[in-house]
């Protein structure tokens, strides 16, 4: 089943339900404190905290997201992509956890030949939070699930809020059981990879008043009206139901991912180390393609800083493969061809995107041409003297004299098996950002810096503040 057609099929499920059928929002959110919109119910926020009231009663829709989080995870699971789509249905006071379960339920199992997605009862598990017997009496009810196959999970899991005062709930996720050459027996609460989670129910009831943490709240009441907010990750069930191994090879990845492997000569699934750099390459291309398509740039802060950061992370991955040639027109254009049917403006902004993409990746190159053989030399003088990490001095160099990230560095040296003298790196900025700024000061008036590589000057302070922004993510995070 393509990834279009299970889309397809979600949006008249549900809109034949009663749900109005609602526009992917863009990456870009309109909530200030967000950098990117990172779950489907993003766009409706202010309908579930009352601040406007919900112009429908029930919606639906396939939500572009991006989860800077969850980069790292790239290529490693299965699971995580920095960009994904989120299916959600929502009540706004109307129905509640009932009608969650029983839609999630008899859309999942329905037969393909009524409108469904045909799975087998047998291969589902669900989670619900700990003291939500409701939730496990209508599981058993509503889906018939035996008793073993829901299991109750404690409030870092399956209770959902904002992080802040206003509306939260416990939830309840559904997930797959991929089989046991996966992992073993015991279900969701013990393994994550063999039982694969799908859908996340969140049953939104109370009103939160002092928020602590995570998993440290009180509770003021019960909301005037109880909402639903659901997210089945789409990627997930399209690998399911592709009988692939992971999201990189869907229908709306995998060509970019082949791309990657014409490219380098090198064949997927040959070794570990290569395969995960093509999934990476085939979750950052389309990452930057959607994002740059949505309106943003690359540049040194916020959301740009974010998308040259996946650029990058393409270039590198690309030379890890043993290329070093320019790669990103092959690589985009295939993007392009994956995602223009679900996503026609993808074609329509496409000579916008490419020439940036293209832009940035000329830049980097030259970059890292000019400092990738320090790096080398200085790797190789560190391990030769048995030193276990990179000078500050040589990072602060190469930062400051080529243009190299430091999180680049960070990278190199890891996988040489070395660390990077942090500290002094750092003590090196923080004087060259006083010197830069008594420059500043006797300067003031004359032209600006024009060397090739000021773009990379803040890099240090960029990265932090991409970690900040980072943070806010979580909020939404179930
Ligand atoms: P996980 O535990 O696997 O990281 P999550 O609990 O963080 O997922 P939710 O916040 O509950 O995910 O989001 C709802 C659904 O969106 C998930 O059940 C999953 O199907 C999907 N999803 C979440 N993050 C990603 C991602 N990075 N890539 C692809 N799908 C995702
Ligand atoms: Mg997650
Ligand atoms: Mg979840
Ligand atoms: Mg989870």
């Amino acid at each position: 089943m393509q990834t279009a057609e299970i889309q397809r099929r979600w949006l008249s499920f549900f809109g034949d339900r009663g749900h109005t059928v609602v526009p992917s929002a863009s990456l870009v959110s309109d909530d200030p404190t967000l950098l990117f919109t990172v779950a489907g119910m993003v766009p409706f926020i202010p309908y579930f905290t009352g601040v406007v009231p919900a112009p429908f009663p029930r919606a639906t829709s396939v939500q572009k997201c991006i989860r800077t989080l969850d980069i790292e995870e790239v290529g490693k699971t299965t699971r995580h992509g920095t960009f994904f789509q989120m299916n959600g249905n929502f009540s706004f006071g109307d129905y509640f956890k009932e009608g969650a379960i029983s839609y999630a339920w008899e859309l999942l199992t329905s037969s393909e030949s009524d409108g469904g997605l045909g799975f087998e009862e047998r291969d589902l598990w669900v989670t619900v939070y700990e003291d939500d017997d409701e939730a496990i009496e209508l599981w058993k009810r509503v889906a018939g699930l035996p008793e073993h196959r829901i299991q109750r999970l404690g409030k870092s899991d399956n209770y959902w809020h904002t992080g802040q005062p206003g509306p939260g709930g416990p939830c309840s996720e559904i997930y797959f059981d991929r089989g046991p050459q996966f992992g073993a027996d015991g279900g969701p609460a013990v393994d994550d990879t063999r039982y694969l989670e799908i859908w996340n129910l969140v049953f939104m009831q109370y009103l939160l008043k002092e928020v602590r943490s995570k998993t440290d709240f009180d509770i003021a009441g019960e909301l005037p009206k109880k909402n639903i907010d659901t997210g089945m990750g789409m990627e997930r069930v399209a690998f399911i139901k592709q009988g692939v191994d992971n999201m990189y090879e869907i229908d709306q990845v995998r060509p970019v991912l082949d791309r990657a492997a014409e490219l380098s000569g090198r064949r997927y699934g040959a070794e570990h180390d290569d395969d995960v750099r093509m999934r990476v390459i085939a979750d950052h291309v389309r990452s930057s393609l959607m994002l740059m398509t949505d309106g943003v740039s690359p540049s040194n802060e916020g959301r740009g800083y974010i998308l040259r950061r996946l650029l990058r992370r393409v270039v590198r991955a690309m030379r890890l493969l043993g290329v070093d040639a320019p790669s990103f027109a092959e690589l985009f254009d295939a993007s392009r061809l994956a995602m223009r049917d679900a996503y026609p403006e993808v074609d329509a902004e496409y000579e916008r995107t490419s020439r940036l993409a293209l832009g940035e990746e000329e830049t980097f190159l030259r970059t890292l041409a000019s400092g990738t053989t320090i790096l080398d030399v200085a790797v190789a003088d560190t391990k030769r003297a048995g030193a276990p990490a990179l000078s500050g001095d040589t990072a602060f160099l190469l930062h400051d004299t080529f243009g190299f990230p430091i999180d680049l560095t960070l990278e190199v040296a890891e996988e040489a098996g070395l660390t990077v003298d942090r500290g002094a790196f750092d003590a090196l900025m923080t004087e060259q950002r006083a010197r830069a700024k008594a420059d500043a000061k006797a300067k003031k008036g004359k032209l600006a810096d024009l060397s090739v590589y000021s773009e990379f000057r803040a890099q240090g302070e960029t990265v932090f503040t991409g970690y900040d922004y980072l943070q806010t993510d979580s909020r939404i995070l179930g």
